[in-house]
């Protein structure tokens, strides 16, 4: 036990700061069963959660209002019990011809986190947050620099996919009504650091209408810095989501500085339980690579890139998908030059790894990947 001096590792999942209450309990925290339970140690008839949850995830209604159906003297409690507030929205912001749009969010204790909605031509896809900040502080991205607030709740990971399913359904995106098909934990946070409240939205996104929003599981990705204990606990939940890998360097040395936990799990580590998930699943891994000028964009890193993944498993078990940085103000790390992005892809598909560059929705308005910052 370590009981003299400070402790020599990051604790692994970061405790939200103490005293300021919890996230009012909501319809999304529970499954089928706590809510109808929950109604009825309230005196209010079980069946009515059903009902609730028809409207929240079938019908993608979420103000009481429009539930015409429900009786109004029991509304106000029902409200009370299974639907609160949960968030409010600060402002909206929109790109690329209004088909993305990003959203700040106020949280009930007043903490901003930002959701993402990017519809393209065969799919809509929602990138949402899962902390308010984030305690990985990797060097290069905006979430990073102010730290970790606190974890949100599983109903206030889930919101940010029902408001934005809703918008879909609604045609308030450009393009007309739609449905959201992909949700991405790639807003702020680091969503195994907060593992159980995520794992419980996946369950809520994938779970079949009333209980869940009926998302296929193969839409849905989750993005980590690589917390290999937490990596092997997901691969043992029997939910065949994606993984997305945040590598961004081959080597231990280069990584020891933009990912700083790789402190903890070497690279090795980290690819090793990378691919014991696609073992487990069956699922390919999505290995995240953002290209950062003359830090980590040498041919030579490409090569090694290939080995270290085809050593560990073949060329079949990863994809790879370069990002060009989405410069941060203030930042010292800047965007790979084209000739360099070009170059990095064609020596990784040399090797015959299936790499694609990720676009950069979004970043004329600081909604891209890695920006998302809250300033309010
Ligand atoms: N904590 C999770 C989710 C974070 S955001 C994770 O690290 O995977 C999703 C992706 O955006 C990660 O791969 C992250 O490294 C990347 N990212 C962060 N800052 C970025 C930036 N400025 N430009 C491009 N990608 C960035």
């Amino acid at each position: 036990m370590a009981e003299h001096g400070a402790p020599r590792t990051l604790p692994l999942v970061m405790e939200p700061p103490k005293g300021r209450g919890k996230p009012p309990r909501h319809l999304a925290d529970l499954d089928e069963a706590g809510r109808k339970a929950l109604l009825e140690e309230m005196g209010l008839p079980g069946f009515r959660a059903a009902q609730l949850s028809t409207h929240y995830f079938g019908r993608l209604v979420h103000d009481p209002a429009e539930m015409t159906d429900l009786p109004a003297a029991q509304r106000a409690d029902l409200v009370t019990a299974l639907l609160p507030d949960l968030m409010s929205p600060i402002r909206s912001q929109s790109a690329d011809k209004g088909t993305t749009v990003k959203t700040l969010w106020k949280l009930f204790d007043g903490a901003l986190v930002e959701s993402v909605l990017m519809r393209y031509t065969d799919r809509a896809t929602i990138c949402i947050s899962s902390q308010a900040g984030c305690g990985m502080a990797c060097p290069f991205c905006a979430t990073g620099q102010g730290g970790l607030q606190r974890n949100m709740s599983t109903a206030e990971i889930v919101h940010q996919v029902v408001v934005g399913a809703r918008a879909m359904a609604n045609g308030d995106v450009a393009g007309g009504p739609g449905r959201l098909s992909n949700v991405v934990f790639m807003g702020m946070g680091e969503p195994l650091a907060n593992y159980n409240a995520v794992i419980g939205a996946v369950r809520r996104l994938t779970d079949p209408a009333p209980a869940g929003l009926g998302l296929s599981a193969r839409h849905v990705t989750v993005s980590t810095v690589g917390l290999v204990p937490r990596m092997k606990q997901l691969a043992d939940e029997g939910i065949p989501v994606t993984l997305a890998l945040s590598l961004h360097a081959p080597d231990d040395e280069l990584r020891n500085e933009l990912v700083p936990i790789n402190t903890r799990f070497s690279v090795a580590e980290t690819v090793d339980a990378a691919y014991e998930y696609f073992e487990k699943t069956g699922r390919r891994v999505s290995i995240e690579y953002a290209m950062m000028r003359d830090i980590n964009d040498q041919a030579w890193r490409a090569d090694l890139l290939a080995d270290v993944l085809i050593e560990r498993g073949g060329r079949h078990w990863v994809h790879i998908n370069p990002i060009p940085l989405n410069e941060v103000r203030g930042s010292r790390f800047t965007r790979s030059r084209d000739e360099d992005m070009a170059e990095f892809v064609r020596r990784l598909e040399a090797k015959g790894i299936s790499t694609s560059m990720r676009d950069t929705r979004g970043s004329d308005i600081d909604a891209a990947c890695g920006q998302l910052a809250a300033s309010g």
